[in-house]
């Protein structure tokens, strides 16, 4: 009887334990920066991000690159020691961190042992406020910069750019759109003065969250009070409209990747609707269906690719949703059918109830191991912090349980209005092609030495004119 009591008592302190995700410690410091504490799953470990809210979409396209820029600056160094001084230091106290510019934020993420937190959080603030830019590491960063996209931007690559040779096809179309840049913004012409505004401006308190999830100091609190309390706030302005569709695209495009082979891709991209509530999970769920609806049709009844897949992406102020496959090039015609009669079939009968239920069951189970450990955990609040209000993050379950299949329905034909856009990327030349160029080559090669060989052979006119003697 004890030994039940034990095992009732044991089992439901362990149910007890389990992590309530949703709830975090969360406040505001004096100067306007938001915290977010929360004890996660290992306590000998903390995973901090520290969110800045300048990202690349707050400039245009010529200053597209700048807050990519900064973001290398402030890893420069705190004295002569330079980056490598730095990166000691980090090293020294067991952490290591990283930095990330999306099109929305900057977020520098750092893994540290929970014992240094404190010591790493030190760091971390000395570098974004005491980093001193000069111009011999402003052109450290620019080449930086310029390996990360690939290589010094030339002539060559500027033309290829622009004739959207080597882009992805969601890029390509979404460049074709007016909704991201033809090109590259030119990092040459970007001057210390530029960094050290956008500097100013962004990198305010009251323009930041602090993230810090697992074993938290007693103290951290306090020292936060101390310390990240002390960088000064700005005066908030408004962020810059993100691009929105201004060109028309075409409906159909061959795009060339690569110069030999058979395999190609295919994409059919859709520009998301906006929708009035929870917009987020139903389209998450109708891209879901999506995906099982293309593995369906496309591996599984008719065995033209092996691993078709959707896919959801933002540019500017739009959503776009792809539906992506590879394939032979000689099933691309079959499979355009393919899908064709799918989005009609989709567009006349809608989602199945039956397929929609369970899509949103493993969307819903999927919620509670997709955020295990303290770093997913911190990344996931990073990623969520559009849903954060007075302490808590809206339940991500809850949210998609309460997508109806109505509301699912509704979503999937605003998609599915237009046609949608499809780009076959292809390489060059197919293996065919290829053969037929060699035999044409060889062809050619063996035309050329015949004729040679005749010309040898014809006898040599004699020439005219007088003929020096020795
Ligand atoms: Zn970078």
């Amino acid at each position: 009887m004890r030994c039940v009591l034990f095992v009732c008592l044991l089992f439901c302190s362990l149910s007890g334990m389990a992590l309530d995700r949703s709830r975090v410690e969360g406040y505001l410091l004096p100067n306007g920066l938001q915290v977010i504490l929360k004890s996660g799953y290992e306590s000998d470990h903390v995973a901090i991000r520290l969110v800045v809210g300048v990202g690349l979409d707050d400039f245009n396209c010529e200053q597209k690159e700048l807050p990519h820029l900064l973001e290398h600056l402030l890893f420069s160094g705190l004295d002569e020691a330079g980056e490598g001084g730095l990166e000691q230091r980090m090293q020294a106290l067991g952490g290591e961190w990283n930095a990330f510019t999306s099109s929305a934020d900057t977020t520098f993420v750092i893994e540290t042992p929970a014992r240094n937190q404190r010591k790493v959080l030190d760091l971390l603030l000395s570098a974004i406020r005491d980093t001193d830019l000069d111009e011999r590491d402003l052109a450290t960063a620019k080449k930086i910069i310029e390996r990360e996209d690939g290589g010094h931007y030339g002539h060559l690559q500027r033309w290829l750019d622009r004739q959207d040779i080597g882009h992805r096809a969601s890029d390509q179309l979404a460049t074709e759109l007016g909704l991201k840049c033809p090109e590259r913004s030119s990092i040459e012409d970007m001057t210390l003065e530029q960094t050290q505004a956008l500097r100013n401006r962004w990198y305010a308190a009251n323009n930041m969250t602090l993230i810090v999830v697992g074993g938290l100091d007693r103290l951290l609190p306090a020292y936060l009070d101390r310390t990240y309390a002390e960088l000064p706030p700005s005066e908030p302005e408004e962020r810059r409209n993100l691009d929105s569709i201004s060109q028309q695209a075409e409906q159909r495009r061959e795009l060339t990747r690569g110069w030999l082979g058979d395999s190609v891709k295919l994409h059919w991209l859709f520009i998301e609707p906006v929708l009035d509530n929870a917009h987020d999970q139903t389209l998450e769920l109708v891209s879901r269906y999506l995906d099982w609806a293309l593995y369906d049709q496309l591996r599984l009844r008719h065995g033209l690719s092996y691993g078709p897949s959707t896919q959801r992406e933002s540019f500017g102020d739009s959503g776009m949703l792809s539906l992506n496959a590879d394939l032979e090039r000689d099933d691309i015609n079959e499979a355009v059918k393919v899908l064709e009669a799918m989005f009609d079939n989709l567009r006349e009968n809608g989602l199945d109830a039956e397929t929609f239920e369970r899509i949103k069951q493993a969307a819903m189970a999927r919620e509670s191991w997709a955020t295990q450990g303290n770093s997913a955990l911190a990344d996931y609040y990073w990623g969520a912090l559009n849903d954060y209000e007075n302490g808590r993050f809206k339940d991500p379950v809850r949210k998609i349980r309460d997508v109806t299949l109505k509301e699912a329905d509704e979503a999937l034909h605003e998609l599915l209005k237009d046609p949608g856009y499809l780009r076959i990327e292809k390489p060059l030349l197919g293996d065919d092609e290829l053969y037929g160029l060699a035999a044409l080559t060889v062809g050619v090669i063996l035309a050329l030495g015949l004729l040679r060989l005749r010309l040898r052979r014809r006898p040599t006119p004699r020439r005219s004119g007088a003929t020096r003697k020795r």
